[in-house]
């Protein structure tokens, strides 16, 4: 059983007292509801700890719990962060956000933006968006160039959507211009690629 004490200085942590300083001009009536706003956030935090420890053990520490769901929380960010910085660079028209600009948003060098994401998060952008990026070659399919187990290793990625997947068998590589590489069936070849003879 979780001391009220712990709980309380939990929720004092998480959601601290609004703080006005002497010369503050905030009227009162928004720093009335600014209050009542944390009580209610402490109160509804106070009540998820108490539905995590009814759904666990006599182990319940209500502390780790609290760290874990942050940790989670975090982690949720950094991979939106991460999708969000490969759709910048990828799938963004006419051009591009440039490194500079995202970086400046994200809080990181142009070169870490290059390095937060790769092949997975462009991927997972297509997945959830149903965007394909620019196609910037074609090639015959070999199921060894993609990560085991994946889809890409037998069907057709580049075609279809998340909700409705193309389920042909993968007969080329279309690898676009970040050097991602997407299977693709005999159907859904990107268009000016078809057009064009293949070397
Ligand atoms: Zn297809």
């Amino acid at each position: 059983m979780s001391t009220r004490h712990l709980l309380n200085d939990l929720a004092a942590i998480c959601y601290p007292e609004p703080a006005f300083p002497e010369e503050d001009q905030t009227p009162p009536a928004e720093r009335d509801a600014a209050r009542a706003g944390t009580e209610e956030a402490r109160a509804a935090f106070l009540a998820q700890l108490a539905a995590a420890e009814e759904g666990s053990g006599p182990d319940f520490d209500p502390l780790l719990n609290t760290l874990g769901n942050l940790v989670a929380i975090k982690k949720d960010a950094d991979e939106k962060i991460r999708l969000l910085l490969a759709y910048g660079r990828i799938y963004t028209t006419p051009r591009p956000h440039t490194l500079e600009a995202l970086g400046q948003a994200a809080g990181l060098t142009p070169s870490g933006v290059s390095r937060a994401f790769g092949a997975e998060e462009i991927l997972q952008v297509g997945d959830r968006t149903g965007l394909r990026p620019a196609a910037a070659d074609v090639s015959d399919h070999h199921p060894e160039l993609f990560p085991e187990g994946t889809a890409s290793q037998r069907r057709c990625t580049w075609g279809g959507s998340r909700t409705n997947p193309c389920t042909d068998a993968a007969k080329y590589i279309v690898t676009d211009k970040s050097g991602t590489r997407w299977a693709c069936c005999d159907s859904h070849l990107p268009g000016y690629l078809r057009s064009r003879p293949r070397a």
